[in-house]
Parts: structure tokens; C-alpha cells; sequence
């Protein structure tokens, strides 16, 4: 690859992660489908900007104790940075990389116009109090708060940050530009203070809107369908929930203590309230127990993955026997399984379209404290159907002319939008 002529290694250490790596093959490969151009391509391969910080926290025991905190700016051809910021004692700038370039590849995808960046800080969240968690935040939005803003850069929540820690980031950034109330700084807030109705259900929905539109192009409904998901947590249990409303019989679920199955279908309202209160799937009545691995490979019309990645690789590929896979979680059928499920006509929609109801609902949560005029639930989920089902139909129309997977498909989109915006924009200076 170009990229590493002539670098030092140890210098160019952080672009080269399993992550980046994958993202960069993805990016290779759609590269070469719409023959993009390769000075442009170039420049797609590495991050424009990536910041490193050092954030000192007073903990609770008076002790000071100093975390690493890092923001990546990864492009920001279509418009101001937008990603997540992660909590969690793997985080480095190796993964903050490889999720700040996903991130670009899926904001475009999307056609939303916003550039892709993440953050994090590698700590454990589960080990902070409330306190000590505050002051991580406020001292690292206070780090980055020259880079970031709502013109230049938007975080969000991902894992082990919330809607609470959004609105402290707001908080540090507003008290820091005079005190003047900032809200479109972070989305992902608590309604009462900027956020977006809708936002809660918005992967799940997005889920469901995408398996709908799938079906539709191959031939099925989702009335009476027989459809299979992992995971029960945020995105899941709405997938679940909004299935379950529009006839669709779920004939399986797990979450992380295995799986539970009724031919004739569980009902999803009882065992949502079931959860509630029991904090698991595990014993839920009219069930049968079904190991994790059995449910991905149930007979079943949709497969819903909504938990971890890497669910579907080569060991299990040919397993397989629905007809269609949506992909709620990022990753959850690796590279080498969709080229296997490809050939045996099972169809995905890939991770990049299909659980992209998250960012697109942030998107709308920018948008309207931008405007300062706020949008009714129904206003929110119709205009996040239009924006996922356009990004669905034009990589299907390009899967269908050029006979590729759909994962394929979507990253050729992807980078074709980057490509034109990019040689429009030139190169600055010159
Ligand atoms: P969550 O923590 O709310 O739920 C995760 C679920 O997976 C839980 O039910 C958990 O018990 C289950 N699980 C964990 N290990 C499992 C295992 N080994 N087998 C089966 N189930 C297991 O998380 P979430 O917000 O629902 O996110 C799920 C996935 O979707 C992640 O990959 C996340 O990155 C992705 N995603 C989430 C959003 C969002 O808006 N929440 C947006 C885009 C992508």
C-alpha cells in the first residue's frame, strides 16, 4: 500500500490495527469498483487530525489519578466531524482510528452531511463514581474544547458514556465560551435539555425499516415473517418491538445468558415488561432454552444480529439458513462470511445502512438545536425512514448493476460521495 512508503513505523504505529486494517481493505476495494481516483484515494487512507490528551481527574479519595483521552478527525469533506466517545479500558488510539474512519465511510453512505471522527478515554467506567466520572468528563471536553463545537466537531454517546455524560460535556463547553448555552455541541442529550424525541428507538427502528425495504427486493414480507435476533438491549428489544407490531413472528431471542425459542412466537410486549423486571430473557415462560450458537443458525427468514461483532465468520458461514441477514450491530458478520453467504444467496444489509438510525436521529438532534425548533416523535421516525431507505435503495441499485455483495455496494457509495466532494473542494492550498 502507498500509505507506508517510506514512513517510520513506530511514528505510523496507530495505523495499524485490526480495525484501520479492515476499514482500509474495505476502502481498497471499493476504491478499485468505481475507479476512484487515486490522489483522492490517498488522502482517504489516513486521518486528517488525531489529538492526544491527557486528562487528570481529582478522584474521590482526594488522589489526582491521569486518564488518556483522545478525539480523531478523520475527514470532514461533507461537513462538520461527527462520532461517538467511548468509555472503556481498551480504548487507544489504534481503535479510536479505525472507528473515527468507519465513521466517515457511514456518514457518507448515509448522505448526511457531516465528516467522521471518534473519541475516547481508556478507563473503566464501572470502577468511577458518579462524581469521578463528571470530573473525567468536564476535564476532557475541556481538553479537546478547542477542537470541537457546533460547526466543527459533534460527539455523541457510545459505549460507556450516556445521556447524562453528554450533558456535562455540553455544560464544560457552554461555561467555557461564556457561559452561553451550546447545545449543539454533543447530541445523544437528555430531551429536557436539547435532545431529540425518537432518539432512544432509532437503531431499532432503522433496523426494522431496512429489513421491511430488504424483503420487499427479494420477495417476502415482513407480515408473518419468521425472524431470529441476538442481543435484547437497546437496538434488539425495539427491533423486536417494532417487528412484533408489524406481524412478524419472533421465533427466537438471546441475549448474554443464551437464547430462548418458540416456533410460534414469543410475545415481545411480555417479554419486554419480563426483562424489566428480571434483568434477563433466561426463564421466560412458553420458551424453550436455545444455545447462542443454535439461534444463528435456526431456520428462520430474517436474522437480526443486534449484539457483538464478529457473530458470523468462516466457521459458522455455511451454517446459515435464513434468507436474509440485517445487521443491527456493527461487524457481526466478518469479511470473509459475506463473500461465503454472497455465493449461497443469502442477502445482507450491511451494518453501515442498517443500524445507521443512531446517527441519523443525531443528525436531526443537531439539526433542531441548530433551528431551536423541536419535532414532534412521528415528525422524527418518518423523516429517518426517507433518509435510511434512500441510502438503501442507491447501494441496492449498485449492487444490482454491478452484481455485488451489498456491504461491497454500500462502501462503493460511500466513497464515490467522499471522491466527487473531494476533487469539487480541491486540494488546499493547491
Ligand atoms: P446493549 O448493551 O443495550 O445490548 C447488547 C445486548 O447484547 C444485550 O442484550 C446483551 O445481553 C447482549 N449480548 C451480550 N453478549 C452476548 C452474547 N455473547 N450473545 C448474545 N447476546 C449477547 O447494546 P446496544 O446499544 O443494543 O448495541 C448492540 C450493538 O449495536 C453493538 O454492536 C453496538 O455497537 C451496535 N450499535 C448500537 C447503536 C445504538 O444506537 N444503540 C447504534 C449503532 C450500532
Amino acid at each position: 500500500m502507498p500509505m507506508h512508503d517510506n514512513l517510520n513505523p513506530q511514528a505510523e504505529s496507530h495505523l495499524h490495527g485490526p480495525l484501520f486494517k479492515n476499514a482500509l481493505e474495505t476502502l481498497e476495494e471499493a476504491a478499485k469498483l468505481i475507479n476512484c481516483d487515486p490522489n483522492i484515494l490517498e488522502r482517504l487512507r489516513r486521518p486528517r487530525r488525531s489529538i492526544t490528551v491527557s486528562v487528570p481527574v481529582r478522584m474521590d479519595d482526594q488522589s489526582v489519578k491521569v486518564f488518556t483521552g483522545y478525539r480523531v478527525q478523520y475527514n470532514s469533506t461533507l461537513g462538520p466531524y461527527k462520532g461517538g466517545i467511548r468509555y472503556h479500558q481498551n480504548v487507544d488510539l489504534t481503535e479510536v482510528v479505525g472507528l473515527a474512519a468507519l465513521m466517515t465511510f457511514k456518514n457518507s453512505v448515509l448522505g448526511l452531511p457531516l465528516g467522521g471522527a471518534k473519541g475516547g478515554v481508556c478507563v473503566d467506567p464501572t470502577k468511577l463514581s458518579r462524581t469521578e466520572k463528571q470530573n473525567l468528563t468536564r476535564r476532557y471536553a475541556s481538553e479537546i474544547s478547542s477542537f470541537i463545537g457546533p460547526t466543527k466537531d459533534i460527539p455523541a454517546p457510545d459505549v460507556g458514556t450516556d445521556p447524562q455524560t453528554m450533558a456535562w460535556f455540553m455544560d464544560t463547553y457552554s461555561q467555557e465560551q461564556g457561559g452561553y448555552a451550546q447545545p449543539g455541541v454533543v447530541t445523544g442529550k437528555p430531551v429536557e435539555i436539547g435532545g431529540s424525541l425518537g432518539r432512544n428507538h432509532a437503531t431499532g427502528l432503522g433496523v426494522i425499516y431496512v429489513c421491511e425495504r430488504a424483503m420487499e427486493m427479494i420477495g417476502m414480507k415482513m407480515s408473518g415473517s419468521r425472524i431470529v435476533i441476538q442481543g435484547f438491549g437497546n437496538v434488539g428489544s425495539f427491533a423486536a418491538k417494532f417487528a412484533f407490531e408489524r406481524g412478524a413472528r419472533i421465533i427466537a431471542v438471546s441475549d448474554v445468558s443464551g437464547g430462548i425459542h418458540n416456533g410460534d412466537g414469543l410475545n415481545i410486549p411480555q417479554l419486554i415488561e419480563y426483562v424489566k423486571q428480571n434483568k434477563t430473557i433466561k426463564g421466560f415462560p412458553h420458551s424453550q432454552p436455545v444455545s447462542n450458537e443454535q439461534l444463528l443458525e435456526l431456520d428462520c427468514d430474517a436474522l437480526l444480529p443486534c449484539a457483538l461483532e464478529g457473530q458470523i465468520d468462516t466457521h459458522n458461514a455455511e451454517n446459515i439458513k435464513c434468507k436474509l441477514i440485517v445487521e443491527g450491530a456493527n461487524g457481526p458478520v466478518t469479511n470473509a462470511a459475506t463473500k461465503i453467504l454472497h455465493k449461497r444467496k443469502i442477502f445482507i444489509a450491511p451494518d453501515v445502512i442498517a443500524n445507521g438510525g443512531g446517527v441519523i436521529v443525531s443528525y436531526f438532534e443537531w439539526v433542531q438545536d441548530i433551528m431551536s425548533f423541536f419535532w414532534d416523535e412521528a415528525d422524527v421516525d418518518s423523516k429517518l425512514k426517507g433518509i435510511i431507505l434512500k441510502a438503501f435503495d442507491t447501494s441496492y441499485k449498485l449492487q444490482q448493476e454491478k452484481n455485488i455483495d451489498m456491504r461491497s455496494a454500500a462502501m462503493a457509495v460511500s466513497v464515490q460521495r467522499l471522491e466527487k466532494a473531494m476533487l469539487l473542494r480541491g486540494l488546499y492550498p493547491r
